[in-house]
């Protein structure tokens, strides 16, 4: 199975991390290199924060937390464990998150937790070489580009991009108003 993931970002790149950990050939396509995006310039703690359903964003960030957690043990991928303490008033509830942390605890001080952090700096790039192992391992050449710029001009030839190993490209698209469904369609429909 293939699949094409819109994005370069922290999302798209442990997207696509987890799709060739599971077999599937996941291919980034992206308009900004992993260092350009937002997620290069997060502060990258973990906190669940003002996103619903409250349910769901709960098991989503019980499982972020542990994926992070698991991360936090290999070196070099920019992911540590930091403990705190988030100061709350006497008698303020527990978050609406609580049931996502395993240590989370009350005391005198306020609310105690250990959270994972992330290096964007070293995450991202370890991220684009995670990838690039899942892919020698899966037998394909490591010097086949992993990602295809969706910036092809009108008139520009994609042969390069398809000698170069790319199984995805976008052809002339729109940069006025362009939308990641306008991008996800242009995808689908492969010159
Ligand atoms: C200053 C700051 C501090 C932050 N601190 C935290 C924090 O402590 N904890 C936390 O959880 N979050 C934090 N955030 C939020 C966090 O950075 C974002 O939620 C996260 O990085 C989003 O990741 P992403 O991969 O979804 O998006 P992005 O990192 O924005 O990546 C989006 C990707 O999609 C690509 N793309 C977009 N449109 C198109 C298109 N039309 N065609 C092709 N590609 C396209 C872009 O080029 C890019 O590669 C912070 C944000 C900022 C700005």
């Amino acid at each position: 199975m293939r699949a094409a993931i819109v994005g370069a970002g922290v999302v798209g790149l442990t997207t696509a991390v987890c799709l060739r950990e599971a077999g599937v050939e996941a291919h980034v396509v992206t308009r900004d290199a992993p260092q350009d995006t937002t997620s290069a310039v997060a502060a990258a703690l973990w906190y669940p924060y003002r996103a619903l359903p409250i349910d769901r964003v709960t098991a989503w960030s019980a499982a972020t937390y542990a994926w992070l957690a698991g991360l936090a043990g290999t070196d070099g991928s920019g992911v540590r464990m930091l403990p705190g303490t988030e100061l709350m008033a006497a008698g303020a509830p527990d978050p609406w998150w609580r049931d996502a942390v395993p240590d989370l605890r009350r005391t005198s001080a306020g609310l105690r937790l250990t959270a994972p952090a992330v290096d964007m700096s070293v995450h991202l790039p370890w991220l684009v070489a995670r990838l690039r192992a899942l892919r020698e391992e899966a037998g394909r050449n490591p010097d086949e580009p992993y990602e295809v710029i969706a910036e092809l001009e009108p008139d520009a030839d994609p042969a390069p991009y398809r000698e170069a190993g790319a199984t995805w490209w976008l052809v002339a698209p729109d940069w006025e108003g362009i939308s990641v469904d306008r991008v996800r369609g242009a995808i689908r429909e492969r010159p």
